[in-house]
């Protein structure tokens, strides 16, 4: 199937074109059709002057004469010409940048120039202007804007994708014909060409609404699915009920009061273990909200029933850190045991064995817990802390025990998102903090007096037995971000204090390295931990109280918040610098708002207006989906959406009368 034919087989491009493709994951034919548009453009052509728009982009043709370079002032060249329209009016022409076709152009050429059209000084003038010598794809009706990536720029996805239009009949209808029916949407390969081509915008709206559609439907058809079988293997033996009673002198083992917010969910989860099927629910709240006892409360339910209890972090820093929790926490009343990759061979082999036999009521463990050998006499419930931390396989491994499920994050979902992805896990949020905290003191700083001042400061609170995090931004080679290095930070945050002890922490690391660190941080063994994005968000430092992030305008407010929860953890004071690089204006607006807000649902939802979907979390990491031409503020569409995954689940759970659609959610990833 041509489809599928590799880019480089079909299209007559520059190996730099070709290497980019590869890098943005576009190898086939295909992928490169489904590299859809941001936005359409209208290139109506204009030829007479009246009918110019001030102020506005215009696709102009004309005459192009009197071509000329310039020096300014400060010894920039500028290309400069004028544009004779059909009636005889000029209009001024000035490029910044001088476009390499212009050096081939004959005088009086006829071209179409496309661009903002302005008054200055009062000549008529278009700037910076593409030029085209001929209508092709880019001028006399709508055309398509992509994202670009130099080199491949829109012009040349364009001129690329218009030639390979023909192959979209190849598109397989992916959607039931009755929801094409039912919701007015337009095939498939119509709309992928409509996509990439229209010919209205009603046309572009049709296309548009039908790829979103599909998207949406195809994540919730994932997610969905997998309920619907689980619920299809319903047995009686997951029945665990509780005792109120009980619970609550449960709660005397803890040395505070729970809040109202952690009794809420933690009833949830217990409600959830009365049912005859498998829960799967996901517990979200702020950074300190306290997830960890809610876990501990509901694992002890299932261990006075008799059943087992896991408990997975992503590092090990985070698993010794619960494993000396749980064992405060259990005492007496359960064997705990803590299985992560640093335990020796025999060890190991011993915790496995004692775990098959029954005789560990809690494991604590990293994913080194998920290899095949380990299995578990009868396992209740398993908690999955920091669950976005964990991959797609390892998720999959827990999805077959088949047992209780609570995921744990302190990352933010917004209400649509929820509705989109989590199709198969009920949500549970702890929407309070534990009283006493004090709110962390930000501030946004953007001058050079200032970080002076806020680093005297930092060392007046080293003196006083703080500690501090420094995150800078890692620069990539591919990146042209100017960011601060860590290295080279490192240097000069050592060199500025020199009385204090300074270390570094970066993605390269191997885990026990990072771990390692971590922990002499923990013990307070050095003050000031400079470091890339990694560390961790659930570790407690309970002397960290001071945290800057360099270049904070290159995150994203949900991840500035994950990063500023690594301080603040109890009554002490903590403050976050948030340090702008650039006058950038914008940047330091954006920012403020975590001056203003301290709740990372708050500011979850400031993002996903501000910089949509992508940015939310951070590059992919989180295996959020990355929708291309679907919104999540269209609330109706992912409802009915929905309803009709359900619909169709329902009559076919397995999928066989749509074997596209199976193969479709079968093959990508599944999320959280
Ligand atoms: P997170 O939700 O970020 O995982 P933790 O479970 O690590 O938060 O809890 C953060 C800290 O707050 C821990 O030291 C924990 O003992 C404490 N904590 C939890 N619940 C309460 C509460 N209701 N009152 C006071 N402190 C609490
Ligand atoms: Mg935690």
């Amino acid at each position: 199937m041509s489809l599928s034919l590799p880019l480089k087989s079909v299209l007559k491009t520059t190996s730099a074109h070709l290497k980019k493709l590869e890098s943005l994951d576009k190898k086939t034919v295909q992928d490169l059709l489904e590299y859809f548009p941001r936005k359409v453009e209208s290139t109506e052509i204009i030829e007479d002057f009246p009918s110019v728009k001030l102020g506005e982009k215009n696709t102009l043709v004309g005459t192009l004469c009197d071509f000329r370079r310039e020096k300014t002032a400060r010894g920039k060249t500028l290309g400069r010409a004028a544009l004779v329209l059909a009636d005889g009016a000029t209009v001024e022409v000035v490029w910044f940048q001088i476009p390499y076709l212009l050096r081939n152009l004959k005088d009086e050429s006829r071209v179409f120039l496309v661009g903002k059209v302005d008054r200055n000084y009062g000549q008529i003038q278009i700037s910076n202007p593409e030029v085209h010598v001929e209508k092709a794809v880019h001028v006399g009706g709508l055309r398509a804007v992509y994202s670009e990536s130099p080199p491949i720029t829109s012009k040349w996805l364009r001129e690329k994708i218009v030639g390979l239009l023909p192959l979209v009949k190849e598109f397989g209808e992916i959607l039931p014909a009755e929801i094409l029916e039912a919701e007015n949407l337009i095939g498939k390969s119509e709309a992928v060409r409509a996509i990439h081509k229209p010919k209205s915008w009603d046309e572009w709206e049709a296309a548009r609404k039908r790829l979103a559609f599909e998207e949406v439907f195809e994540v919730q058809v994932r997610s969905l699915q997998e309920k619907f079988l689980r619920e299809q293997q319903a047995k009686n033996q997951y029945r665990v009920s509780f005792d109120a009673a009980q619970v609550k002198q449960d709660f005397e083992r803890l040395p505070f009061e729970l809040t109202q917010a952690q009794k809420r969910v933690l009833l949830h989860i217990l409600k959830d273990f009365e049912k005859d099927r498998p829960a799967h629910r996901l517990v979200q709240g702020d950074v300190g909200s306290g997830k960890t006892v809610v876990a501990f409360l509901a694992g002890l339910v299932q261990v006075r029933a008799g059943n087992q209890v896991a408990l997975l972090a992503p590092t090990e820093i985070l698993a010794q850190q619960h494993f000396t929790g749980a064992k405060k926490f259990f005492g007496d009343d359960a064997h705990v045991a803590l299985l992560t990759g640093s335990v020796p061979g025999k060890k190991k082999e011993e915790i496995k064995s004692a775990l098959r036999a029954g005789e560990i009521d809690v494991l604590v463990g990293t994913h080194a817990i998920l290899t095949e050998d380990t299995e578990f006499a009868n396992l209740g419930l398993a908690v999955i802390d920091e669950q976005h931390r964990f991959g797609v396989k390892q998720r999959a491994i827990l999805q077959e025990t088949q047992c209780h499920t609570v995921a744990m994050t302190a990352t933010p979902i917004p209400r649509t998102l929820a509705l989109t992805i989590y199709g198969d896990q009920d949500i549970s949020v702890i929407d309070e903090l534990p009283p006493g905290r004090k709110q962390i003191v930000t501030r946004v700083i953007g001058d050079t007096k200032t970080r002076e001042k806020m680093e005297v400061f930092l060392d007046d609170q080293v003196a006083k037995e703080r500690q501090v995090f420094w995150v800078c931004p890692l620069i990539d080679e591919s990146d042209k971000v100017e960011a601060r290095n860590v290295r080279a930070e490192f240097e000069r945050i050592r060199e500025r204090f020199q009385n204090r002890k300074v270390e570094f922490l970066h993605g390269k690391m191997k885990p026990k390295e990072k771990d390692a660190v971590m922990q002499r941080f923990q013990a307070r063994e050095f003050d000031i931990l400079v470091s890339t994005s990694v560390i961790e968000v659930g570790v407690d430092i309970p002397h960290a109280t001071v945290m800057v992030i360099e270049n904070a305008e290159r995150f994203g407010l949900a991840q500035l918040h994950q990063f500023r929860g690594r301080i603040g953890r109890n009554e002490m004071q903590s403050y976050c610098f948030l340090m702008v690089d650039r006058k950038d204006d914008a940047q330091k607006t954006r920012l403020r708002s975590m001056e203003k807000y301290h709740s990372g649902q708050k500011l979850a939802e400031i993002d996903l207006k501000l910089r949509g979907m992508g940015e939310l979390y951070g590059v992919r990491q989180s295996g959020m989906p990355d929708f291309k031409c679907a919104s999540l503020s269209d609330a109706e569409m992912l409802q009915s959406a929905r309803d009709w995954a359900v619909k169709v689940l329902q009559e076919d759970v397995e999928l066989k009368k749509y074997p596209r659609l199976k193969a479709r959610v079968e093959s990508e990833e599944v999320f959280f």
